[in-house]
Formats: structure tokens, sequence, C-alpha cells
């Protein structure tokens, strides 16, 4: 409501006077508006209803083109660690757009042409590819979209065609082809589409190597025909043409196993006449980072495609420390959410540096990851937040140790996690 003072109407969201606002709105029962909250309030409608597609911390293709070390910045507030990836994505990214401004430009497009810098992320499962992915995403004013690579197959086999990819980039970008066609499109589990001789499935053509060339002419820069609502094509159906030459593509993948292909290249070069590194000098416990294209087509990815992905990258496994800073430093941090969650009821929420421990060493010791964390911390929370609205407000939840190894052993995650 509006209060009135000195006769002078006020905003009832900011109390300003209205002598020091551009406009004021009146309303029902005499509540007012100023500009300056209707403004700001369209902000937040924008934000809620289109998340990452507004905001000043979003980076529009047609401003100021954003530098490495900005969208560095961004990840660096949701992604622990991963340096070397973070730094490749961004660089990618930063490229991405550029390349956009430059084969706008007709005058010098003609002359060079600027090559895509698809990137492929190696890396163990649950240690952030698709949260990289996820949180470049907020910041672009790009369309972008998730696809699952285990999901497509050849023409003619169950399962989905590889223009499928294109639909959710298409629905990602409200239907708008000429948005859709700069956006970027995440590849998840590259690495299940490699070829495998052994392959006895009948669901997927047999050496798999046909996905890949299907998924070779999208990122090769082609006009496809993409059936609108994906599915598979039937020739009545009508269809949207989507130029990929300027999508972005970041694939990603585990590659298990590919540390054999890593060490005996490593362990050959060490032996071998003109060896450069030796063996002290290897990280074991990290193979990933030694990782070249070559190993990507031992692993059964074809040659071509490969070559597609001019940028390769990989996230190194989360250790203790990492794990422990997940929990705690993101923006959206887990502890951060929970703390937001008890505040809300009027209750101060606190973790012992061994509590968080405790979480920590669950993870680690039934090989949980970071996904892991989310589960553990609800195993030690659920009862809490049961009991909180009946807590007095105003006092304090202290979680030490004792309690959380509690609630963890009650829960009995060692098994329903691990089975
Ligand atoms: P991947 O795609 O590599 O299998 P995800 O990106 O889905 O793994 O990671 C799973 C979850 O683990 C994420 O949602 C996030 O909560 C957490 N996580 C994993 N790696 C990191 C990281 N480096 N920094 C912050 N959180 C992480």
């Amino acid at each position: 409501m509006a209060k009135k003072t000195t006769n002078q109407r006020v905003c009832s969201f900011c109390g300003r006077p209205e002598s020091q606002t551009a406009m004021l709105f009146s309303g029902m029962g005499g509540a007012c508006i100023c500009d300056s909250c209707v403004e700001q309030a369209g902000i937040l409608l924008k934000e809620h209803l289109h998340p990452g597609k507004g905001g000043s911390d979003t980076f529009d293709v047609d401003g100021p083109i954003p530098s490495p070390a900005q969208i560095k910045a961004h990840l660096d507030q949701y992604v622990i660690g991963q340096e070397d990836a973070k730094r490749a994505l961004s660089v990618a990214v930063y490229n991405h757009y550029k390349r956009l401004r430059h084969s706008a430009d007709s005058r010098v497009a003609d002359e060079v042409e600027i090559e895509k810098s698809n990137i492929v992320i190696v890396g163990e499962t649950g240690t952030g590819k698709t949260l990289l992915a996820r949180t470049i995403a907020r910041v672009l004013k790009v369309p972008f979209c998730i696809a699952d690579a285990t999901t497509l197959t050849e023409a003619g086999y169950v399962g989905d065609d590889v223009e499928n990819v294109l639909v959710r980039l298409l629905q990602a970008a409200d239907y708008d082809v000429k948005a859709a066609e700069r956006g970027i499109v995440f590849i998840d589990e590259i690495d299940k589409i490699a070829r495998k001789s052994d392959n006895p499935s009948i669901t997927r053509d047999v050496s798999g190597e046909g996905v890949q060339q299907a998924m070779l002419k999208l990122l090769e820069g082609a006009v496809v025909s993409v059936p609108p609502q994906g599915g598979r094509k039937h020739p009545e159906q009508p269809m949207i043409q989507v130029d990929t030459r300027n999508i972005l593509f970041i694939a990603g993948g585990a590659f298990d196993g590919i540390e054999r292909h890593i060490a005996s290249r490593l362990k050959a070069n060490v032996i071998g006449y003109n060896g450069t590194r030796t063996r002290e000098a290897i990280d074991n416990h990290n193979l990933l980072k030694y990782v070249l294209p070559m190993d990507l087509k031992h692993f059964g990815l074809i040659p071509e495609l490969v070559g597609r992905f001019p940028m390769l990258t990989h996230l190194t496994p989360l250790d203790a420390d990492a794990l422990r800073r997940i929990l705690t430093e993101p923006r959206n941090a887990l502890v951060k959410q929970y703390e937001v969650l008890f505040r809300m009821d009027g209750i101060t929420l606190q973790f012992t540096p061994e509590a968080l421990d405790a979480v920590v060493n669950t993870a680690l010791q039934y090989k949980l990851g970071a996904r892991g964390l989310r589960s553990i911390m609800e195993s030690i929370m659920t009862d809490y937040m049961f009991d909180l609205p009946n807590m007095a407000q105003g006092t304090t939840l202290v979680v030490t140790a004792p309690m959380a190894l509690e609630k963890i052993n009650k829960s009995n995650i060692n098994n329903s996690l691990i089975n």
C-alpha cells in the first residue's frame, strides 16, 4: 500500500516518493509502483521465464564479444578446478562468437574463412562435462542444447536419426531457424558411438561407424533436413532445412579404457629413440591429461570425425579436496542451498569441517564422485528438514561429524547407492 506522507505518493515497493521517480503508477487501494521497480520486475520476470536468455550476466552475439577470461570467470563460479577444460572451452566459445561476426561481414568473409573450433572434452563420468556445458549455456545468448549420442543410430536402425540432434536446438531457439543456425550443441557420451567390431547389437549398425559418418555431415557444415518434432523421418513429413555451417559442436565422453591407449603410446615414447618424456615425469594417476587425437582414433572414432574436432581437452578426476570445494564453493553449492532452505524457516544452519569431511569421505569410499554428494547430503538432512517447521525460530543447527555419520549409517547409503 502506498503511504501518504506530506501529501506525496510513494512507491509501495521501494518507498521512493513520487518526486524522486520518473513515473509512479497507481493501482487498486492506493497502491503505487515506480518506474524503476517496474523495470526491475521486468528483468526478474524475463530471467524467470527464460533462464539463461537474459540478465546482465549473459553475452549477446551482437554485443561486445566476451573475452575468454570473462567466459572463464563465469565458469569459475560454478565449476571447481578443471582449469584446462575451462580455458579451452572459453577459447572455443570466444572463437565461435568471432567466427559468427566474421561470417556476417561479407567483405572479409570471402577472403579468409575461419573454421569452427568444435571441441571434445574427455573426462570420467561425474567430473563436470555436462555441468560445463550447462554453465556455458547460461551466459550465451545463442540457442544451446544437449543431445545424447547413445540414442543415435544410423538411418534404418532402431533409435534416433542423427539429425534429431538439431531438433532440440530448434526447440531451444523456439523454431527460429536463423538463430538455431548459430547455436551450440553439446553431444554427450560421444564415446558411445565409437566403432566396436564385436558389438552384437541389432539396435545399432554393427560397427557403429554409420552413426559417425552421419554425424560427420552435421559437423562438416551441410544443409540438413530436420523433422520438426523429431523421431524417424518419413516421406510425407514436412522438414525444416537447417544449415549447420555455423553451429558449434561440443562433445563430451568418458572414453572408458582410453588410458590404456594413452599409456601404451607414452610407454612407446619413453622407450623409443626420440623419447622426450621420462617415465618419472608421467602422472600415472591422471593419464587423460596426455590425451591426443590419435588416442580417440584408437578408441574407435573414425579419423574424419576426430579431425572435425580441432580442440581436445580433458577433465581431471575429482579428489577429496575438489569434492570438498564442490560442497561449499560454487555459487549454487549444496551447502549454500541447504543454508537457504533453513534460513527460510528462520534457522541458521552450520556444518563443522569434520562433518563435511565425513560427506567427502563417504563419497570417496563408495566411489560416488561429485554426483553422490547430493544423495549423501540428503540422507543427512532429510530428518532435520522434516522437523524444520517445529524448530524454534532464531536457533542455530550445527551439524557435526557424529551427527552426519549417524544419519549416513542409518540411511544405509552404502547399499542403496552402489546397487
Ligand atoms: P559428467 O557430465 O562429467 O558425467 P556432470 O557434469 O553431470 O558429470 O556432474 C555431475 C554433478 O557433479 C554436477 O551436477 C555437479 O553438481 C557435480 N560436479 C561434477 N564436477 C564438478 C566440478 N568440477 N565442479 C562443481 N561441481 C561438479
